[in-house]
């Protein structure tokens, strides 16, 4: 067998053949001619026969991960061209103009170009880079996405942990165009929000709960609501604009509330009914039960405890803790919006976290709404791992 090449051991070809688009250390017996990170290697069964293409990542413990199982399939341009292209047409099946002018372009795996992020704000695009074979063509890339959106300027946020288990450095700065305004306005379902491209949480905002900010936007009027690991207020505003009679906002971050009263100002909503609070939502929610204060809706919506299933315990018991506060603080009719983006927490067990709070917390709660990540962050039915944020909400 000439060129680059990667033996899977024998009996570990079953999840290249369900098209999962990772082949683990593990399952590698054999890597022939030399493949430097993120060089295309043909990828093969013990028994020598073909199965994939896949950009090659020596650093990694996800060894390799597959660009194609179509022999007939280059790992080309016009590879690229097709990917991208796929991905704008399904972002223009899934997102009005009229809803948003910033929304997820390519979402890595599920858009069959693992370890790519692209999220659109207005007129810039932000790109974000988590694998050996993106890094390798970051050029060839950014000149594709250019083309193709007609956007042009484009900003580099590669600067998140994952990074380093591929063994790559941070990166941040201007691909092409202008370097981003500080802050980018940008505009969902009529609200306008700040968003700091370059140092903001992210790249920049929390697209995946559009969807979900304005779910619980409807379900605000007349109630007094706490919302929770707060950003920029995404949550809060959505809920002044529905009719809430009052939102508390808690982050540990300050320019996070800095943000938030930027954006309340920025929508002309009424500031009285609003107060921010920076501390620890974990402390917060135990002060605010010891005050004995009571609200009618409450939005949880924390950083990633869990990355991996391996943190999955320690997780668990964080959402179950914060939870259980929660439902301590709601009035009776409250409504709790809950959400999860722990990859390591699927949607069962989390729901099962927070059965088991209302059961501890001495309330009887029913489910109104079980949600997920925008269609924007879409999953391929070979990747359920894309599947990262599950929310409910229910009422007490
Ligand atoms: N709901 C927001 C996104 C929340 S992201 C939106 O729709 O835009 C999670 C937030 O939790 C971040 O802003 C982070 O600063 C904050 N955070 C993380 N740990 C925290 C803690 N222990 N207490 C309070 N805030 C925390």
């Amino acid at each position: 067998m000439s060129g680059k090449s990667l033996i899977l051991k024998p009996g570990r070809d079953k999840s290249v053949l369900h098209r999962h688009p990772w082949i683990y250390s593990g399952a590698v017996g054999q890597v022939n001619g030399n493949p430097q990170p993120g060089d295309t290697v043909e990828v093969r069964n013990a028994s020598g026969d073909w199965l994939g293409r896949a950009a090659y990542s020596p650093a990694s413990q996800i060894r390799a991960r597959l660009w194609t199982w179509d022999a007939d399939e280059a790992v080309n341009e016009d590879y690229f061209r097709a990917r991208i292209e796929k991905a704008l047409a399904l972002r223009r099946a899934v997102v009005s103009p009229g809803e948003t002018d910033s929304y997820r372009l390519i979402h890595g795996e599920s858009d069959g170009l693992p370890g790519l992020v692209v999220d659109r704000y207005a007129d810039w695009l932000v790109v974000q880079i988590l694998s050996a074979g993106i890094e390798l063509r970051r050029d060839l890339l950014v000149g594709l996405l250019a083309d193709l959106t007609g956007v042009e300027n484009i900003y580099e946020r590669s600067d998140v942990d994952v990074r380093q288990l591929e063994g790559l450095p941070d990166r941040t700065g201007v691909l092409r165009g202008a370097p981003p305004p500080n802050p980018l306005w940008i505009h969902e379902h009529g609200l306008t929000f700040a968003v700091d491209l370059a140092t903001g949480q992210k790249t920049g905002f929390y697209l995946d709960q559009r969807a979900n900010r304005r779910r619980v936007g409807q379900l605000a009027a007349g109630r007094s609501v706490l919302n929770c690991f707060s950003y920029s207020g995404g949550f809060s505003l959505y809920a002044l604009r529905g009719g809430a009679a009052n939102v508390l906002s808690v982050d540990a971050s300050a320019e996070a509330l800095e943000l938030g009263r930027q954006n309340l100002a920025a929508n002309a909503l009424p500031a009285e009914k609003t107060e921010w609070l920076q501390g620890d939502v974990f402390h917060v929610l135990r002060d605010l039960r010891d005050r004995a204060r009571k609200f009618d809706l409450i939005v949880l919506d924390p950083p990633k405890f869990a990355p991996t299933a391996a943190q999955a315990e320690k997780a668990a018991r964080g959402y179950k803790d914060i939870n259980l506060l929660a439902f301590k603080l709601l009035n009776p009719g409250g409504l709790l919006a809950t959400f999860s983006c722990s990859g390591g927490i699927s949607a069962e067990l989390f729901q099962k976290i927070v059965a088991g709070a209302a059961l501890d917390a001495g309330v009887n709660a029913c489910i109104l709404d079980l949600l997920r990540q925008g269609a924007d962050h879409p999953v391929a039915l070979n990747f359920p791992e894309g599947a990262y944020l599950k929310g409910i909400i229910c009422q007490v």
